[in-house]
């Protein structure tokens, strides 16, 4: 058997989700590990376009088996859309292509009503939250008060369990927001539309994955977000709420024993950021317009435009160390060909003058400015380039510093969004 995890070396957005749908191909089992419906991964293949918010990026290769393991906070009625949505689209979903973990929790409207009230009374000391209950779930998880998708099987004990959460729940919506009840009969009616649905792809994702090593099968782990905003490794408070790194994928899978034999870290040719806190060498005005514009930077699950700026490569040899990753997929470098000169970040200086290489402790990050090279641009279309010899030798150059400077090879460079915009360096 052969584990690789896709994960984002940044914060998140670097197109991982391309990347999944390029090689699963050559695995037997796609599985998100982490995070909800906040993830915005984008795929484009004979299906159509897609923004995968929840469904794993392997549901459009036949004989794939996808898998949402114990790890991510799953919102069965978002699920349901996303499961109609595909369907619509001709994309087969079965229970046999398709297993949910039974110990995954439940995404209910409260927490995402608690997401939203949260933001609104933070005001201007938002943390740019997707609203769609990720905060909230993730800490009642870690206070035991959420439910499992598993527990459907198991009604009365089920609708017990609701009754304690909820009871606990109302106090905290109505005492501290001052906000609406949830009643048991609403959140049961809620479970009974959206939850009995899935019941038939519940089951022990441990399991499957055991079965499957035990048949020599590959699995591809594919994590949401990036290194930048892991809970514990990111640039916390701003981060997720849970982590996207490679080493919590067996854990986050219903698998903690098997272990992660490759791990193709996704970055992109410049930088982008979504949601608020430090971003070192952040671009404004015009130039960040253009920038923009040329690679329609604007998030998959919110629409929301995203911040931007040259590629970061303190920030991104720190998320190349934290994911561990053995490989490096670079994306978007066609976006670069509207610039005389490519811009990058190579250090940082500190507030006290220090220049550094090492990604700094968070509250050093607001006083750090980006110290910028630049290197020369190559000015022509460059999606149409298969081999990596036939590129211009600027971006050839281009992508040899960055290599050295993160420390880990370019076994890919995506060229443009399409399955077949790939170089691939092997
Ligand atoms: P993910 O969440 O990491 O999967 O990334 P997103 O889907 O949020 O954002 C990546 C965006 O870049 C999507 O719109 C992709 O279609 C697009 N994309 C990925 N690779 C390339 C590329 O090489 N060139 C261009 N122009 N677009 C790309």
């Amino acid at each position: 058997m052969s584990t690789c995890a896709i994960v984002g070396i940044n914060w998140g957005d670097e197109g991982k989700g391309r990347m999944v749908d390029l090689l699963a191909e050559s695995y037997d089992l796609v599985v998100r590990y982490q995070g909800g419906s906040n993830a915005g991964h984008t795929v484009i293949n004979d299906f159509g376009k897609f923004a995968l918010n929840l469904m794993p990026s392997g549901i459009f290769r036949k004989n794939v088996i996808n898998i949402l393991g114990n790890g991510v906070a799953l919102d069965p009625e978002h699920l349901c859309g996303e499961i109609e949505k595909l369907r619509k689209a001709g994309v087969t979903i079965t229970p046999e292509n398709l297993k949910i973990s039974d110990k995954a929790s439940i995404v209910f409207p409260f927490h995402k009503a608690q997401d939203a009230l949260e933001e609104e009374r933070l005001a201007g000391k938002k943390y740019g939250s997707t609203k769609r209950g990720i905060a909230p779930i993730y800490s009642d998880k870690y206070q035991k008060k959420t439910l499992q998708m598993g527990e459907i099987r198991y009604p009365e004990y089920m609708k017990s369990r609701l009754h304690d959460i909820l009871e606990w729940k109302n106090l905290i919506l109505g005492g501290v927001y001052g906000s609406e009840k949830y009643t048991d009969e609403a959140m049961w009616e809620w479970i009974e539309k959206y939850l009995v649905p899935l019941k038939d792809h519940i089951c022990d994702t441990g399991a499957i994955i055991e079965k499957a090593q035990k048949e020599g099968k590959s699995i591809m782990f594919e994590a949401q977000l990036g290194a930048l905003k892991d809970i514990d490794y990111g640039i916390y408070p701003y981060t997720s709420s849970t982590s996207p790194l490679a080493r919590y994928a067996p854990l986050g899978s219903g698998a903690p024993w098997v272990t992660v034999d490759s791990c193709v870290g996704v970055t992109k040719a410049y930088s982008t950021c979504v949601g608020e806190g430090p971003f070192v060498g952040e671009w404004f005005g015009e130039e960040a317009d253009k920038l923009r514009e040329a690679g329609g930077e604007y998030g998959a699950a919110t629409g929301r435009p995203r911040r931007v700026g040259p590629i970061d490569l303190v920030a991104t040899r720190y998320g190349v160390k934290v994911q561990a990753a053995t490989e490096i997929a670079i994306t978007k470098l066609d976006v670069l060909s509207y610039m005389d000169k490519i811009p990058m970040i190579t250090a940082y200086k500190l507030k006290d003058g220090t220049i550094t290489r090492d990604f700094p402790f968070t509250p050093e990050l607001y006083d750090a400015e980006a110290v910028v090279e630049y290197m020369d641009g190559f000015r022509c279309d460059v999606t149409k380039v298969h081999r990596y010899e036939d590129l211009p030798a600027a971006a050839r150059k281009y992508i040899e510093y960055v290599e050295k400077t993160i420390e880990c090879p370019i076994t890919y460079v995506s060229v443009g969004p399409n399955r077949d915009e790939i170089i691939v360096r092997k």
